[in-house]
């Protein structure tokens, strides 16, 4: 666990540090308690000393997919350990004999929101964790930028196996993998998915629209809601858009807040 910050001047620095994150995904006012003292750099960022501006009610598309994201999933309710050892050391498809490790997923069983990106990395074939590279700790960021911590969502790829050199998945891959992810939000029934990338949208929207225009909407998905963004690996060659996800993902956390508690 990470210890708590006491000497001052690491304190400031790692303000500072946590500020100009927030300025880079587009951020342009902090909120500061009555009371307390103005913290080192903030002024850079609180250029609306007014408060937020009132977020728009979020926009609702339909997914172009007819099927259910429950279909091809047994009717009985499943624990994600139940989908694990049905997983097993799976042979299902090519990717098998290539692997390290199975990639199942990590988080919370029970989170409300669940990302789900394409496959996993070096880093994460390695470690058998989803999201634990460069991309993973961008998507670290971005999680707490909305107030949560890796521990309240659940995390896993389309395909659970590293593809040869990063390649993208193909179809015959998908279509072997994809019931254990069915399988995995049957389980954890999210209020909202975030598919990362293309593959993730594509997949579970069952459209080839690029993420471009996919993004920014919330879909309304089978009882769930999904949005779909862009990939943190693709933000890292692309840091400019890492203002679009911002908006996408306060979209996700005003519609978390919106939910009636329990
Ligand atoms: S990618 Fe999925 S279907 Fe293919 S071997 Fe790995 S776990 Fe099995």
């Amino acid at each position: 666990m990470k210890q708590p910050v006491t000497d001052p001047r690491r304190l400031a620095e790692e303000l500072l540090e946590h500020l100009k994150w927030h300025q880079d995904l587009g951020v342009r006012w902090v909120r500061r308690e009555e009371g307390t003292r103005p913290a080192p750099g903030a002024a850079r960022v609180a250029r609306q000393p007014a408060g937020p501006p009132k977020a728009p009610p979020p926009t609702v598309r339909v997914a172009p997919q007819t099927l259910s994201m429950f279909d091809n999933v047994p009717s009985k309710p499943e624990t994600l350990d139940e989908v694990r050892t049905d997983l097993g050391d799976c042979q299902r498809c090519k990717l098998s004999p290539l692997r390290r490790n199975i990639v199942f997923g990590s988080g919370n069983p029970r989170a409300q929101l669940m990302f789900v990106g394409e496959a996993p990395g070096a880093d994460e074939d390695e470690q058998g964790l989803p999201f634990v590279g460069r991309a993973g700790q961008l998507l670290t960021k971005i999680i707490e930028a909305i107030g949560m911590s890796r521990d309240d969502v659940y995390i896993c790829n389309i395909l659970k196996c590293r593809p040869p050199g990063n390649r993208n998945p193909e179809q015959d891959e998908i279509a072997s993998c994809q019931p254990f992810l069915y399988r995995q939000i049957n389980a954890v029934r999210p209020r909202v998915i975030c598919a990362l990338g293309t593959f993730g949208a594509q997949t579970l929207l069952g459209t080839k629209e690029p993420i471009s225009r996919l993004r920014g909407t919330l879909f309304e998905y089978r009882g769930a809601k999904l949005m779909a963004t862009f990939h943190p690996a693709y933000l890292l060659r692309n840091p400019p858009d890492k203002r679009k996800v911002w908006e996408d993902i306060q979209k996700i956390r005003d519609y978390l807040r919106s939910l009636p508690a329990g």
